[in-house]
């Protein structure tokens, strides 16, 4: 299994970006330049490498039109994305609805307010499928057989999944902790499955290790440049959702902060290469207050991020030592928004009342959104007339612990009429006396 390193890659690289409209990675700290091989941090002053694009060229080819006829995928997208081919990995991923909520937005006192629906995304039902479709599709480029991640769950599935698909050989790394259905829903695709002892932080320093000695493909680590790249369409996609217009303010949640910190990039873009109207967004950010340190570091006006040791139901965002904590506070601050965290009960709650006003059953970490937008509202911090975009990211059905017994109960009956109305009084007297509850 092992092969070329990374290092080996380089020197193979086209050195153009003729065919194509990105063509090196560029430090975000010293502005060092290098080719667009698997590596992701600069060599001069070690800060996080990020890919570099020909934006007159992507002018010159892009129109509303041509991304309209595009694939309905994130692939209608491509110009802005860190592959060659013509022929990506398409499994159908992206282009998730974009629901006007009504129900939920009534609750809240919001008028204009819409859920970006990536619980239903394909075809791992999470965000990641995105990052992951690009990762994969340059690791191939990249000449790389065998792909891995470090991954609080949601990777694992995506990056299993979508190796599956494209016939890499895979090897993933998770903590040993994580909910029954983050791990079978990797195990189903068949790869190697480690499950550390420890938490999301200890298996991304062990990943890093691994990385340096296997030559593998790390889809967040030296690929992270591509990697990340893909969350850029979670903005594309709400601006033509939205009619070709930005919105006025954005709730997502956060991790290492990449799927947010990109989210802007996404707007910025598409602001430079004049497919949209610029205009001021404020972007808000949720994390659960038992892994918290950029909403800590956000209320206490800092301009750095101290880590934690992550406690919370919230596994799939839960990372202590977030690689992107301090360009998502930058933002934060520049834009006008807020960081908030919320507890492990207002979390459950948050998941309940989604589910309840729209028909949408998020995880953990959209139970953190929601339950941060509410605060946010109920904290005036958001006008209830302004276009606001609420970002889930993952499926309920992946972590049906964090609800067990926070639920109602099926009621089981015999298979005749008799049972069925004992049993419809009984719910109804149920229901009454938990009315009447609520009016004392
Ligand atoms: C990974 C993940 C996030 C956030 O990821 P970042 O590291 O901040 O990019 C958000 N929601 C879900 C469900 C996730 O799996």
């Amino acid at each position: 299994m092992t092969q070329a390193l990374p290092t080996q890659l380089c020197d193979q690289l086209p050195k153009t970006g003729k065919t194509h409209t990105f063509d090196r990675l560029v430090c975000k700290e010293c502005g060092a330049e290098y080719p667009p091989a698997a590596t992701h941090v600069c060599e001069y002053c070690f800060g996080p490498l990020e890919v570099g694009y020909n934006y007159d060229e992507i002018r010159r080819r892009v129109t509303r039109q041509t991304i309209e006829a595009g694939p309905n995928s994130i692939w209608r997208y491509r110009e802005f994305l860190p592959v060659e081919t013509d022929t990506p990995i398409d499994v159908g991923t992206g282009m998730t609805p974009l629901v006007k909520s009504n129900r939920l937005a009534r609750r809240l006192g919001l008028k204009n307010l819409y859920i970006k629906n990536d619980a239903v995304n394909m075809p791992t039902l999470s965000f990641k499928d995105r990052v992951v479709s690009v990762a994969l599709t340059r690791a191939k480029e990249l000449g790389f057989t065998t792909v891995s991640c470090a991954s609080t769950g949601n990777l694992a599935n995506s990056t299993a999944a979508i190796a599956a698909y494209a016939g890499l050989d895979c090897c993933v790394f998770i903590p040993s902790d994580l909910e029954a259905g983050k791990v079978l829903g990797t195990l189903i695709y068949d790869p190697t499955l480690m499950a550390v002892e420890g938490n999301y932080d200890q298996v991304n320093r062990l990943c890093c290790e691994v990385a340096n000695t296997h030559g593998w493909g790390f889809v967040n680590i030296n690929l992270r440049p591509y990697y990340s790249e893909g969350s850029k369409t979670l903005g594309y996609e709400v601006i033509e959702q939205l009619g070709w217009q930005l919105p006025d303010h954005i709730v997502a949640p956060l991790a290492s902060g990449s799927l947010y910190t990109k989210i802007y990039k996404g707007f910025e873009e598409f602001v430079k290469v004049g497919l949209v109207e610029p205009k001021d967004v404020r972007f808000s950010g949720a994390q659960a207050e038992g892994c918290s340190p950029i909403a800590k570091a956000f209320q206490e006006g800092k301009d750095f991020v101290i880590p934690v040791k992550p406690n919370t139901i919230a596994k799939s965002i839960a990372i202590g030592n977030p690689a992107d904590g301090i360009y998502a506070l930058e933002i934060a601050k520049k834009t006008g928004g807020n960081i908030e965290s919320v507890t492990d009960a207002e979390i459950i709650e948050g998941m309940k009342l989604l589910a309840e006003t729209e028909g949408i059953f998020t995880e953990t970490a959209g139970g953190t959104t929601i339950a941060v937008l509410k605060k946010l509202v109920e904290a005036g911090k958001i006008d209830p007339d302004e276009t606001t975009v609420v970002y889930i990211t993952g499926n309920g059905l992946k972590t049906q612990e964090a609800v067990q017994g926070y639920v109602g109960e099926p009621l089981t009956i015999a298979a005749n009429l008799e049972s069925f109305e004992q049993a419809l009084e009984r719910s109804k007297t149920l229901e009454r006396l938990e009315w009447k509850q609520v009016l004392v």
